[in-house]
């Protein structure tokens, strides 16, 4: 099974005559429907706002398109946040759930009037000395155990470093009624990649039942229900896209039943989906560079994992076309990797593709979230361009490719690298 790149062969042509690979490359088209869609399956919850995660794709040009789609953003880290206000979202615009957060970091999002999301509740006190407390406040929530949707096994909650148990959920709202919070949000993340359309719903049912027995049980006014991220996407040919309208449609009644019979229909939905709104339209555009046989068959690209860490890190599966041989038989298994010097740095481990020459533009598909972001710098490889395709088949650049002098830029208080800038 194939899956179709967003890009055409001679659109690719065009580009590549312009900009070398390797490149991440956007569609502006893609993103901005995902952003519809995902609006419109919540629309029927008054104050409904995504967040997006920052960290999926962490590029001020893909943010602004999301920012005039109405969504705000997610952030973790200070960097995150100066991102943020740069392009002028505030207040109720920002969640900020980070963990393990540092003083300057809740400093700065108390300025910017960020959605705090706190993590434990030892940080009622930190955030107090360090910020200050907010008058609306979110708290995030580990419900333990295993979770079970169904008979489905969707992970290990008690074994994740995220969050506050029921107990200490429900003192930390006491304490910070006393110290004069007055509304709450609550949040919970406790799957990644569910691909399928049963997490979100079954989230959204625990934090209902959370939110419902924190209003009776001590009268706390609970402003929002954050069902966080952790939709996934198809990165297999053979998977589909969750539904989002019957996800969203899925919530609405439970919404209807728990919530609205609780009298707390004003409560906001809040999303931070990251990978679900963006990882289907980013691609990694590189080209096949040399052909080695060995016990092998291997394909190397002038990609490697800097560019895209996924498979070397999770074993993660990401598709392959052949730009241009997308209706070619694929009739050679291939070992397709980069240039580190590090053996798992492998975008496709036997894999059936069609014959690849020297030359040949590579797509490596679904690189749109936790794709450019997760890179890093070993063996002094670079990090690419990135670009954006625009509804009406333009394109342009929006982060250039670093150069020797960026990987050198820390040096810059002594002057030993000199004669090599
Ligand atoms: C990573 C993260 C997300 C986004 O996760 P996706 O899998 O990309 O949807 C949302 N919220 C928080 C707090 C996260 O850490």
């Amino acid at each position: 099974m194939q899956k179709k790149p967003f890009v055409s062969h001679e659109k690719l042509k065009e580009i590549t005559a312009k900009y070398p690979t390797p490149f991440h490359l956007y569609n502006e088209a893609g993103i901005r429907q995902t952003a519809r869609d995902v609006y419109g399956a919540f629309s029927w919850n008054k104050g409904f706002r995504e967040y997006y995660a920052v960290k999926a794709c962490p590029n001020p040009f893909i943010l602004r398109i999301l920012k005039e789609e109405g969504c705000g953003v997610d952030c973790a880290s200070l960097t995150e946040l100066k991102l943020a206000e740069a392009l002028g979202f505030s207040g109720d615009e920002i969640m900020f759930s980070s963990n393990e957060t540092p003083a300057e970091e809740y400093e700065y999002a108390r300025k910017l009037n960020a959605i705090i999301n706190l993590d434990d509740i030892t940080h009622i006190d930190f955030l107090a000395e360090h910020g200050g407390l907010p008058e609306r406040i979110c708290l995030r929530f580990n419900p333990g155990g295993e979770l079970l949707i169904g008979s489905v096994y969707m992970g290990q909650p008690d074994a994740s470093k995220f969050g506050m148990t029921r107990q200490q959920i429900f003192s930390a709202v006491q304490t910070l009624m006393q110290r004069g919070v007055r509304r709450f949000g609550l949040h919970a993340l406790l799957a990644s990649n569910a691909a399928d359309n049963t997490y979100y719903p079954a989230n959204a049912a625990l934090l209902f039942d959370l939110a419902i027995d924190l209003h009776s049980r001590l009268g706390a006014d609970i402003f929002m229900v954050n069902l966080s991220g952790g939709v996934g996407i198809p990165y297999l040919p053979e998977q589909r896209m969750p539904d989002i309208a019957r996800i969203g449609e899925a919530i609405r009644e439970t919404f209807e039943k728990k919530m609205a019979a609780a009298g707390m229909e004003n409560t906001v939905l809040g999303t931070e989906l990251g990978r679900f709104m963006t990882g289907p339209h980013g691609c990694l555009i590189a080209t096949a560079i040399h052909k080695k046989h060995i016990y092998k068959e291997y394909i190397g690209l002038d990609a490697c994992a800097v560019n895209l860490m996924r498979p070397a890190i999770y074993d993660a599966y990401h598709h392959i076309t052949v730009s241009g041989k997308e209706d070619e038989l694929c009739d050679h298994v291939y070992d397709v990797v980069g240039s580190l010097c590090e053996n798992n740095d492998k975008f496709a481990i036997d894999r059936a593709l069609p014959q690849i020459d020297d030359g040949d533009l590579v797509i490596i598909h679904d690189t749109g979230a936790h794709g450019f972001s997760m890179g890093y710098n070993y063996n002094g490889k670079l990090k690419s361009a990135e670009l954006l395709l625009h509804p009406d088949g333009s394109f342009s650049m929006i982060r250039r490719a670093e150069t020797p002098r960026d990987y050198f830029a820390t040096f810059d208080f002594c002057d030993i690298l000199k004669g090599v800038l």
